[in-house]
Parts: structure tokens; C-alpha cells; sequence
């Protein structure tokens, strides 16, 4: 049995090193906002290349806080992909301010940045793209668009530890970023957490506050803030796991040319590899336009897979006002995605099995 994702198995080879740092935390007596949290900061933002990092609670409030406190009048627009996970959009809506749904490039799976300037209305304030399944956005014609227009740009950076675009890592491409260490991201702690990185002094300050009941000095509240903290016992575990970001990242990419050389089916359409090394391999996503029969043969022969993911937003209840729109380029990703397992903790002899019993899929 191959199983899609085994998160224990993800964390032996930290073992050692995440028990040294609970034991650290236990020891200090200080659980929230201390030096463990200032230490991943500092860490993190010199991994993204950044000027800050603010620790909060978990991705969606990440994304959710820029959003506050870029202070946009209520109802304003925010362009976002129609085809992500459904938190990016959320953050919008938690911000009091609308989502509006752009299509992906049919080849990247990434929003288009050809389509984006049909989309942009007097009430657009900010562009929210997503570094889907690890690969970043095309950012230099989304930055060009959003300085034209005079607007913001949020990167989505929760499946993106680690990957590059041009000479930049991701959380470094826009104004701001939001990240999550959700335990199945690329860098994952063994609970909820969440980071907003940024190079603008004024933001992180406002951020600081804002994930602290808007306060600054204790007791004192300049903002109506939130509690969205990153806690001490998190931070010990991310700082314990990132010097090995960059190794595991490497495991993923040899992993990912493996299927990129190995699966030989017409029918199936693969990611494009032409970003191989920028590419944190998040996730191995295929194309199949039987994807519900494939997975189940797949399943047949000890496979796990996942689909990420089987609904668009704009096609969710909680999106029941947006049900209307016609967004042919994500549904049909979202009939025929399929995500084989990739992660550090997989073998050469588990990758093998897959291409081949892949190979040998016939209906
Ligand atoms: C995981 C994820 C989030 C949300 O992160 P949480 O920490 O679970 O809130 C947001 N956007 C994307 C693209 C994600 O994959």
C-alpha cells in the first residue's frame, strides 16, 4: 500500500530535532509571542529574502489580515483564480470585500495574466494570485498590471515554500505574502501556523498588531485587532525543520522527473516541466479525462492518490451567488485533475510502481 501522504512518516527524519525544540519550549516557561516566534521570523524571512515575516495562526488568516489592513472600502474587488483551493477566496470574503473569479492558463493551471485586465473594474483594489501546487505565477506581467491600475498584489504562497521565479523565492514576488505551515504543506509544523512575509516596514507593524487585538504595547489597542498567533511551540518545530526545506524540496524534483520521464500514457496529460527547478513540487498533478476511473484502478493496486481539488469555489454553497458564472477552463481541471503521491518520504521502488501500474492502465 502506497499511501498519498503519510505524515508520520514525513516527520522520523525530524524526530530528533523537533523533540530537542517541544522540550526547549517546555523548558522556557513562555508559550506565546516569545523568542521562538522571533527566532522562525527572522529565519524565514531571510530564506524568502524578505524584510519581514510575521508570524500568525494559520494561511487563511494570513491572507485575511493583508487584506484588513490594506484598509479597502467594503465591497471592493479582488481578483483571484477561479480553479485554487477555496481559502484564498475566503480570505477575500472574510475582508468584507467580493472575489472575482479569473481562468487559468490551460497549460500552468495558473491564473492568466492575459486575462485579468478584462476583469478589473473601478472597484478592483488587489490581485490575489496563488503559486498552485508549487509553481509560481507568471509575476512580472501581474506586477506590470497591478502598478498600471494602481493596485495591490497578495501572493497565495501556502503550496510554495521554496520555489523561485526568475532569481526570487516566492513570499518575495509582490507586496505581500501568505503562507501557511498547514502539517502537509511543503514546510509543515504539527499543527495549525501561518506567516505573512512583506518588504514594507509599515505593514508588518500593522500586522503585528492586528494578530494581537490590534495592540501594540500591552493593554494598549490602536486596532480592532484579532488573536491569529503563531505559538511558540510551532515556531521551535518550523525552525527545527527549514534548515531541511531546501533537501526535501531536491527529493520532491528527482521524484517529480521520475514521473515527468517514466509515465507513457496517451491520455494522460502531464505537469509541464519546463519550471522543473523553480518548481516546490507541492503537488504531482495529472490530467486523465476518465480521472474518476483511473483513480479507482489506481486505488485497486494500493495507490493512493488525491484531487486537488473536486469542486471549484465558484461551484460551492458557500459561493451559492456565484453559481451562475461559466468558468469552462476550471471546471473541466477540476473533472480531470488527479494528484499521484509526492512527498520526501517516498521511495524510488514506490515511484516505480506507480509509472508502472500507471503504464499498464487500459479501460
Ligand atoms: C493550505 C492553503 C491555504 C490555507 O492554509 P491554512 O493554514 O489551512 O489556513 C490557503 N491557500 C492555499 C493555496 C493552500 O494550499
Amino acid at each position: 500500500m502506497i499511501p498519498f501522504l503519510d505524515l508520520k512518516r514525513s516527520n522520523e527524519p525530524y524526530q530528533s530535532v523537533i523533540s530537542e525544540a517541544i522540550e526547549q519550549v517546555i523548558a522556557s516557561g513562555w508559550y506565546i509571542l516569545g523568542r521562538e516566534l522571533d527566532a522562525f521570523e527572522q529565519q524565514f524571512a531571510a530564506y524568502c529574502q524578505t524584510r519581514h515575516c510575521v508570524g500568525v495562526a494559520n494561511g487563511l488568516e494570513a491572507l485575511t489580515l493583508v487584506l484588513k489592513a490594506w484598509g479597502f472600502p467594503a465591497g471592493s474587488e479582488v481578483i483571484v483564480p477561479s480553479n485554487a483551493y477555496i481559502a484564498s477566496a475566503l480570505s477575500v470574503t472574510l475582508a468584507g470585500l467580493k472575489p472575482v473569479w479569473v481562468e487559468p492558463d490551460p497549460g500552468t493551471y495558473l491564473i492568466d495574466p492575459a486575462r485579468i485586465e478584462a476583469a478589473i473594474t473601478p472597484h478592483t483594489k488587489a490581485i490575489l494570485p496563488v503559486h498552485l501546487y508549487g509553481r509560481c505565477c507568471d509575476m512580472t506581467p501581474i506586477n506590470t498590471i497591478a502598478q498600471h491600475y494602481g493596485l495591490k498584489v497578495l501572493e497565495d504562497a501556502a503550496q510554495a515554500h521554496g520555489a523561485t521565479y526568475k532569481d526570487k523565492r516566492a513570499g518575495n514576488l509582490a507586496d505581500a505574502a501568505g503562507w501557511s505551515f498547514y502539517p502537509t504543506k511543503n514546510l509543515g509544523a504539527l499543527g495549525d501556523a501561518g506567516a505573512i512575509t512583506t518588504n514594507n516596514d509599515a505593514l508588518a507593524d500593522q500586522l503585528r498588531a492586528l494578530r494581537n487585538y490590534g495592540s501594540v504595547k500591552k493593554y494598549v489597542n490602536e486596532h480592532v485587532g484579532y488573536n491569529s498567533r503563531l505559538d511558540e511551540l510551532q515556531a521551535a518545530i518550523l525552525s527545527a525543520k527549514l534548515p531541511f526545506l531546501d533537501q526535501a524540496n531536491k527529493r520532491r524534483r528527482v521524484l517529480a522527473e521520475r514521473y515527468l520521464a517514466g509515465i507513457r500514457n496517451k491520455e494522460i496529460i502531464l505537469p509541464l516541466s519546463d519550471q522543473l527547478e523553480h518548481d516546490a513540487w507541492h503537488l504531482f498533478v495529472i490530467r486523465h479525462p476518465r480521472r474518476d476511473k483511473l483513480r479507482t484502478y489506481l486505488s485497486q493496486q494500493g495507490i493512493g492518490t488525491d484531487v486537488h481539488y473536486p469542486i471549484p469555489p465558484h461551484r460551492q454553497r458557500a459561493y451559492l451567488s456565484y453559481g451562475h458564472l461559466t468558468l469552462p477552463i476550471s471546471e473541466q481541471l477540476h473533472r480531470e485533475v488527479l494528484s499521484l503521491p509526492l512527498n520526501p518520504a517516498i521511495t524510488d521502488d514506490e515511484v516505480m510502481y506507480v509509472i508502472t501500474m500507471i503504464n499498464q492502465f487500459s479501460e
